[in-house]
Order: structure tokens, then sequence, then C-alpha cells
């Protein structure tokens, strides 16, 4: 048999972010033009190097795009008390549409705590608990960016998901929980797996729409997959060669898969693609009220 007939379609994050960026940028344009220029405000604590190569991302995105934004790098030192008086700054601040504090904080620094002091109408990432229900109750204001670009991917390569049965692997608040929630939302049946889960793949073998959000390589192979599934690989892991890989095992799941997405060049650039949209929509509101 000829081996390319076996093969899954990829679903290209790098050329769909491309499409998505182009009418952010116009977008953003618009605003612009009046007065109005999208402004995102990024909070880097300590010296994370993984932390800084994400924040400097993001900050470079919102260059290319005509968002405008800026970046606080404080020390690991500095006190809860003095982060969240930064936030409030940030929450008054009207050029400020979006804030996002990159995620891991130092531990003596509650997480939670500084979330919930970012104004939920600034909170691009949609962690704040005030987003997180407006998810749960079918009223999003913003989609964390991750399952966010998922759901973008699956549309434009035109995946149906009503109906259709989605396992989801993980159950973050970042990643796995609202993934399941926004697949709910479009009609799938959902599986939530984590590492509990006893029999991972009687789950996955029945799955029209695999997401593997683990954080472990190798959790998904062929033999796990119903044929022409759709593998969604978010995990961002070292292999061997210290080169960056998923959660899925490639060569595998390609052969069964009808379509997957590659790490890198998948979920990644969609991610920061989807901070750019919330930025922008956020400022688009502002700008109606
Ligand atoms: P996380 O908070 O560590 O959650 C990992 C989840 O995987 C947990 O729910 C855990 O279950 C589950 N798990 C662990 N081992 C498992 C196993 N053997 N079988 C099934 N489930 C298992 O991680 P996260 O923040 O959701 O991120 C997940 C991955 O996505 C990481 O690699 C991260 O770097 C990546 N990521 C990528 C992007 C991107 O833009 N591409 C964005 C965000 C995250 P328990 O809850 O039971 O512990």
């Amino acid at each position: 048999m000829d081996q390319d007939m076996t093969e899954a379609i990829i679903i290209d994050g790098v050329l769909l972010s491309k499409h998505l960026r182009e009418d952010v940028s116009k977008r953003a344009a618009a605003l612009t033009a009046m007065g109005r220029t999208p402004g995102l405000a990024v909070v880097l604590v300590g010296d994370n190097p993984a932390s800084a190569v994400y924040v400097r991302n993001k900050v470079k995105a919102c260059e290319q795009h005509g968002l405008s934004s800026t970046l606080d790098r404080l020390p690991a030192t500095v006190t809860e008390a003095e982060l969240l008086s930064r936030i409030r700054q940030m929450n008054e601040d009207p050029a400020v549409h979006g804030i996002l504090v990159q995620l891991p904080l130092p531990g003596h620094i509650d997480s939670h705590k500084v979330i919930e002091t970012i104004a939920s109408e600034k909170d691009v990432d949609g962690f704040h608990v005030a987003n997180a229900g407006a998810l749960m109750t079918g009223r999003p204001q913003f989609r964390p960016c991750t399952p966010y670009g998922v759901m973008k991917m699956l549309k434009a390569y035109d995946i149906p998901v009503a109906g259709k049965h989605a396992v989801v692997i993980g159950r973050s608040n970042i990643v796995g929980k609202p993934m399941a929630l926004l697949l709910l939302e479009a009609g799938a049946t959902v599986t939530i797996c984590h590492s509990k889960t006893a029999d991972l793949s009687f789950h996955t073998k029945s799955a029209d729409i695999v997401v593997a959000a683990v954080g472990k390589r190798n959790v998904v192979t062929g033999d796990m997959l119903k044929r022409g599934a759709t593998v969604i690989d978010v995990g961002m892991n070292k292999n061997d060669e210290e080169k960056l890989c998923g959660d899925i095992d490639f060569p595998s799941v390609n052969r069964v898969a009808g379509h997957v997405t590659p790490v890198p060049g998948g979920v990644g650039p969609m991610t920061i693609t989807m901070l750019l949209v919330n930025t922008l929509e956020s400022a688009e509101r502002a700008a109606q009220m």
C-alpha cells in the first residue's frame, strides 16, 4: 500500500495563525486610527528562562501586529503586596486592555490571589474565576488561549465536533478543563482523562477527537486510536536530543489519525495568536463603552 495514503493531514498552526494575525493587524489598525491602540501589559516575576522566552514571544507578537505592550520584569524577591499593587495600577490604566502575569510565580506568591486581582474584563488569559464561571455557564468573555486556539484549528479544518466523542487528557485549569468545556459547548460528548484514569486507551479508542495536554512524552500512541481520529497535541516536552516535542508518539499516530497537530508548529503558535485576539477584542469592547 502507498505509505502516503495512510498519513494524517497536518493541522498547520503556523499557517492558520498567519491568517488570524492578519485580521488582528487590520482590526488593531482600525482601533489605533480612533486613538485606541489595543494594549497588553505583561508581568514577569523572577528569571525562569522558559517564562522569559514565552514573555518575549508574546511582546514581540504584539509589536508585529499593531498592539502596544509593556513588560514589567520584577525580581523573584518582589513581595505579593507589591505585585498586587502593580496589577491594581494596570487595572486602572485605560491604555491597558489585557493583563497577563506569566505563570508559574515564585512560591511565596499566591498565584490564585494574583489572578483574582486582575480585573476580569482585562483577564485575557481567561483564568479569573469570573471568566472560568462565565465559560462554565456558556457565556464566555475570554476563552483561555490554548483551548480557544484548538477550537479555531478544528473549525479551520472542518473537523466536526457536534455529536462526536472527544477525549481530553489532562484536567488543569489552564488547558484540560477549559478545553473540555469548549468542546462541550460545541456539542461534543466529552470524556476527561487524567493521571488517575484506569485505562486511558479504553477511552481514546472510541474517540473522534483526542486532545493531549499532559506534559509527558508518548502518552498517546497510534494503537490507542480509532482510525481517522483527530489528534491535537498540546504538550511541550524535550526529547532525548533536547528538542521540543509533544505528548504524542507522532510517527505511530500519524499512521492512524485523520488529522494531527505537529510540535512545534501546531498548538504553540495558536496560543499566542489567541492572546492577541483576546486583547484586541477586549480593546474593541472598551471602545464601544
Ligand atoms: P499540568 O497542570 O501539569 O496538567 C497535566 C495533566 O496531565 C494533569 O491533569 C495530570 O493529571 C495529567 N496527567 C499526568 N500524567 C498523566 C498520564 N500518564 N495519563 C493521563 N493524564 C496524565 O499541565 P498543563 O498546564 O495543563 O499543560 C500540559 C502540557 O501542555 C504541558 O506540556 C505544557 O507545557 C503544555 N502547554 C502547552 C501550551 C502551548 O501553547 N502549546 C500551553 C499550555 C500548556 P492529574 O490532574 O491527575 O495530576
